[in-house]
C-alpha cells in the first residue's frame, strides 16, 4: 500500500521551506485532531530510594501514539501544543489522569503518607489565571491533598515572570504542593529561583546524572547539586539512572532519590499499582554486586 515516490526533486531553499511548512502545518492540524478526540495516554515511572528501590512516588509523562505518525516523543509534540495555546488541555488531561492513578495506589495499598505523584506542567501553564485554583479543584474531586502533587517545572519556565505567575506559586505555596525544577542544570540556572520559589525537590538532567561515573564535570556538578539541596532542605532527584555504576556514582556522590531505566521504565497505571503494591523494597545495588 506504499504510494509510489512521485515528489518533484528539490530543487532549491524555497521549495525545502515549503516543504518544511506543510509538514509543520500537518502535525498542527494532526495534533489539534488528536486533542478534540482525546488520543493520548498518561505512562507512569516511579521514583525511588536510590539505595533501597522503594517506590517513593511515580513521575506522569504523557504519550501519543497516533494512528499513522506511530508514537511521537512529548519533546517534540508539547513544544507545539505550546505554541499553539493548546498546552493546557493536555495538562488538565495529565492532572486528571494522575489523580486517578494515585488515588488508586492510595487506596490499595497500605498508603505511605509521603507517597508521591510527580506531573510536569509548562510555563504557559503557570502562566494561566487561576491554574493553581483549578487545579486544587481538580485534587478535591480525588480528595487527594496538594502535598501529594509535585509539579514539575523547568528552569526556563519560570522565567516568565508576571503578576499572574507570582500568584500561581504563591497560591501553590498556600495550598501545600510541591513544586520540582526539572531537567536541571541544564536551562538558565538562576539561583534567584530559590529565594523567591517554595521548592520541594530538583531534579538533575540525566545530562549529568547519567555520566557522572565516568565523567569529572558532571560528578562535581552533580556533588554542587546535592550540596545546594541539602542546605536548603530539597529533595534531589537523579534522573536517566540506567546502570549499575551510575547507581554507586551517585550513591557516592550523596545522591537519594533517582529515576531511571535501571529501576523501572515508565509503565501503565495498572502496572504501575502492581509494583507498588508488591514493593518492598528492592536491593539493587547489593543483588547485582
Ligand atoms: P522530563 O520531564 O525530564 O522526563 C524524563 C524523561 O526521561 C522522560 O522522557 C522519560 O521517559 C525519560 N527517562 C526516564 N528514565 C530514563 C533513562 O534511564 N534513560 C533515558 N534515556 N531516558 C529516561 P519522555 O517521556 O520522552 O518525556 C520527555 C519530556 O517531555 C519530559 O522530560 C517532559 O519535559 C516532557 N513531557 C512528558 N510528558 C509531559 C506532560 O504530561 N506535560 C508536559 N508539559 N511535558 C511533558
Ligand atoms: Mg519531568
Ligand atoms: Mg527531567
Ligand atoms: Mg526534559
Amino acid at each position: 500500500q506504499a504510494s509510489s515516490n512521485t515528489s518533484v526533486p528539490k530543487t532549491g531553499t524555497v521549495v525545502a521551506n515549503a516543504d518544511a511548512l506543510l509538514e509543520r502545518l500537518k502535525f498542527e492540524i494532526d495534533l489539534q485532531t488528536s486533542i478534540i478526540n482525546r488520543e493520548f495516554t498518561m505512562v507512569y515511572q516511579p521514583i525511588v530510594n536510590l539505595q533501597t528501590g522503594k517506590i517513593l512516588g511515580f513521575e506522569a509523562l504523557m504519550r501519543w501514539i497516533h494512528p499513522v505518525r506511530g508514537f511521537v516523543p512529548p519533546d517534540e509534540f508539547i513544544t507545539v501544543a505550546e505554541d499553539l495555546g493548546a498546552i493546557g488541555a493536555l495538562t488538565d488531561f495529565a492532572v486528571e489522569e494522575s489523580c486517578r492513578t494515585l488515588k488508586n495506589i492510595l487506596d490499595q495499598t497500605d498508603g505511605d503518607p509521603d507517597f508521591f505523584a510527580s506531573i510536569n506542567v509548562s510555563g504557559r501553564d503557570i502562566s494561566r489565571l487561576g491554574f493553581a485554583e483549578s487545579l486544587a479543584l481538580t485534587l478535591d474531586r480525588y480528595g487527594i491533598a496538594p502535598k501529594s502533587i509535585r509539579l514539575e517545572i523547568t528552569e526556563t519556565a519560570c522565567i516568565f515572570d508576571s503578576q499572574i505567575v507570582r500568584d500561581n506559586l504563591e497560591a501553590f505555596k498556600t495550598m501545600g504542593f510541591g513544586l520540582s525544577i526539572d531537567d536541571f542544570g541544564t536551562g538558565y540556572s538562576n539561583l534567584a529561583h530559590f529565594k523567591t520559589m517554595p521548592l520541594s525537590t530538583l531534579k538533575i538532567d540525566r545530562a549529568f546524572a547519567g555520566d557522572a561515573h565516568e565523567n569529572p564535570v558532571s560528578g562535581s556538578i552533580v556533588a554542587m547539586l546535592v550540596g545546594l539541596g541539602t542546605a536548603l532542605n530539597v529533595d534531589i532527584v537523579a534522573e536517566g539512572v540506567e546502570t549499575v555504576h551510575d547507581v554507586r556514582a551517585l550513591t557516592n556522590l550523596g545522591c537519594r532519590m533517582a529515576q531511571g531505566y535501571f529501576f523501572h521504565k515508565p509503565t501503565n497505571s495498572n502496572d504501575l499499582l502492581a509494583l507498588v503494591s508488591a514493593d518492598q523494597g528492592r536491593h539493587p545495588i547489593s543483588s547485582v554486586a
